[in-house]
């Protein structure tokens, strides 16, 4: 089992839905402690990002992944749009030219997504922001002996980051504007992180 440029696709595909399904829950939650706006951002963005996957030929796994970081940067504004923009974009450069991805490869690329994702946002991990959700999961592909366990438990150490983000005190973001008001919340770009994590175990673990 390795990683394709039509797997990817369906990745992305399913990532959409899920933004789709869930922008309400999104919404809600950056309602709590944002401006409500992360839900209609990813919505707007990931469908972007469909559109141009179709409208061009990518011929591998990388090309595909740049394309949809071109379109949430081009098309999301806010803070999420840029980081996850800078996510697969570093992602994309990371596995350019490779028809079949295996699992040190795919990990790798998400190392070097979640790198830039912190040197554009500064983030650290406690600062209750999407990378509370993509640290232990990237750890946890990075210590996996193979592909589909690998990617379930990612998913599953995405969505326990995701709900430890919860009682944290937020240090970035709007959400640091509200100081302890932050609290008691759980984020929103840990939660669409974690729906991100949980398609790719569903496209590529089945
Ligand atoms: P905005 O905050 O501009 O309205 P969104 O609502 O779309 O943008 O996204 C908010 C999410 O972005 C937060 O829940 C948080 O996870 C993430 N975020 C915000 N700032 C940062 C940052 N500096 N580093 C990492 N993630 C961040
Ligand atoms: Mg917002």
């Amino acid at each position: 089992m390795a990683i394709t440029r039509d797997g990817t696709v369906d990745w992305m595909n399913r990532f959409a839905g899920e933004m789709a399904e869930h922008r309400q829950e999104l919404v809600a939650l950056d309602t709590a402690i944002g401006d409500g706006d992360h839900g209609t951002n990813m919505n707007r963005g990931m469908t972007k990002a469909l559109e141009k996957i179709s409208a061009s030929e990518q011929a591998d796994a990388g090309a595909v992944l740049k394309t949809v970081a071109m379109a949430l940067i081009s098309s999301v504004g806010g803070a999420a749009g840029p980081l996850y923009g800078t996510l697969f974009l570093q992602m994309g450069n990371s596995l350019a030219g490779q028809p079949e991805v295996d699992l040190a490869a795919y990990a790798a690329a998400w190392r070097k997504g979640l790198e830039g994702v912190q040197a554009r946002g500064k983030a650290q991990p406690g600062d209750k922001t999407m990378v509370d959700a993509l640290i232990p999961a990237v750890e946890a592909l990075e210590a996996a002996s193979d592909l589909d366990g690998g990617l379930r438990e990612a998913a599953q150490a995405a969505e326990e980051g995701m709900k430890a983000t919860t009682p944290l005190l937020a240090r970035k973001g709007r959400a640091s504007y509200l100081g302890e008001r932050s609290e008691g919340h759980q984020d929103p770009g840990a939660t669409s992180t974690y729906y991100l994590f949980k398609s790719a175990a569903e496209a590529f673990a089945g």
